[in-house]
């Protein structure tokens, strides 16, 4: 099983790693840096992972959003489906990350707002899986042709389903998992159970910025808290609703794994958010051409504290020096395929790994 391999390599490397640095006069950073990937490519789980942990799935949906979390007691929530296609592709690669997690339902499938490329999967996937309930932030509020359909489509592929819409410190119901709603439909939460609001001296720079009139804002965000880990998700939400959350007080503390609001977009990740919520890990679902913006990556990538940014693709439209290395990208430019995610699993210590469905490789974040 991989992940017992993986701490059973952990005393072994921290042995090892100081005779070599020394042997070698090689600064031990530098080691460590090259030693956390594990060095022979294993694949993906094809099996359910033992039932203490929380898995995350970043599944490929070409710069849309669909995000899988299966808590300890097998229980599960999607949030986002992806984009319509012909061939059903994104609701194939959600089922193919089901089954990686041994799980053949869903029981909570939310959408974070009524675009495209988040709502628009959502017909096909009724088709094959059996969902518990359908969560969303309420009617669409984008004044377009192609929200209006979108959210026509979405309705009409959940009639007759159980449907419920979610406000600002609304819970999820996952065993295992304390799951609560941060924002919806352009709210947001007064403060969150458990963290102390803070001053953000990162407020004091930033800019005032305008809100969108799209969908984007009324993004409903979640924050899952599974022991001391805590994962962030706020959709698509943009940088005049992501403020209120962290200025003048940061209401959400600090987060392990941050999403990147946006698919990294430079109409989201505010200085001020970024770096007061400063993940220790971040995952962005960008496409090769969507999103990924040179800015939002620096933003992300200088927040103090980061260890790594992975991505789901190459922003091709990016440059080297704004993106990450290869071995952090599930697919890059030039892959054969695309369509590999990253999974992440939680153990109940707060420690995690992170593993590269195309590489079969592993990196830990060991408990700190
Ligand atoms: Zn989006």
């Amino acid at each position: 099983m991989q992940i017992a391999a993986d701490s059973r390599s952990v005393p072994l490397r921290r042995r090892l790693l100081p005779r070599l640095a020394r042997a070698f006069f090689i600064p031990l950073s530098v080691l460590a840096c090259c030693f956390a990937l594990h060095s022979q490519p294993q694949p993906a789980s094809a099996q359910a992972e033992p039932a203490k942990h929380l898995l995350i799935y970043a599944i490929d949906v070409e710069g849309g959003q669909s995000t899988l979390l299966v808590s300890p007691s097998g229980a599960s929530l999607l949030v986002d489906t992806g984009w319509p296609t012909a061939d059903g592709r994104d609701a194939a690669r959600i089922q193919q990350a089901m089954r990686d997690a041994g799980i053949t339902r869903l029981d909570h499938v939310l959408i974070t707002h009524f675009h495209h490329d988040h709502v628009g999967g959502v017909p096909e996937l009724v088709k094959r899986v059996p969902i518990g309930e359908f969560l969303d932030h309420g009617s669409n509020r984008e004044d377009s042709d192609i929200t209006r359909a979108d959210y026509a489509a979405y309705l009409k592929a959940i009639q007759g389903k159980p449907r419920r819409i979610v406000h600002p410190g609304d819970t999820i119901s996952i065993p295992g998992l304390d799951t609560i709603v941060l924002t919806a439909d352009g709210e947001h939460i007064a403060s969150v159970p458990g963290i102390q609001p803070t001053p953000n001296p990162y407020c004091a720079t930033e800019p005032k910025w305008d809100l969108d009139e799209t969908e984007n804002p009324r993004s409903a965000g979640i924050l899952v808290t599974f022991g001391s880990f805590r994962f962030l998700d706020l959709g698509d939400l943009t940088k005049a609703k992501e403020i209120p959350l962290v200025c003048p007080n940061n209401l959400i503390g600090t987060v392990d794994l941050y999403l990147v609001n946006h698919h990294g977009f430079n109409l989201s990740n505010s200085r001020a958010f970024v770096d007061a919520i400063h993940p220790r890990v971040a995952i962005m679902d960008n496409g090769a051409h969507k999103a990924g913006s040179p800015e939002a990556w620096q933003t992300v990538h200088e927040s103090p504290l980061l260890e790594d940014l992975w991505q789901l693709h190459t922003a091709e439209d990016s440059d080297a020096a704004h993106n990450s290395s290869a071995a952090l990208i599930a697919n890059p430019a030039g892959a054969k395929q695309d369509g590999a995610y990253l999974k992440v699993v939680v153990s109940p210590d707060g420690s995690f790994t992170v593993t590269n469905s195309r590489t079969g490789q592993t990196k830990d974040y060991p408990r700190k």
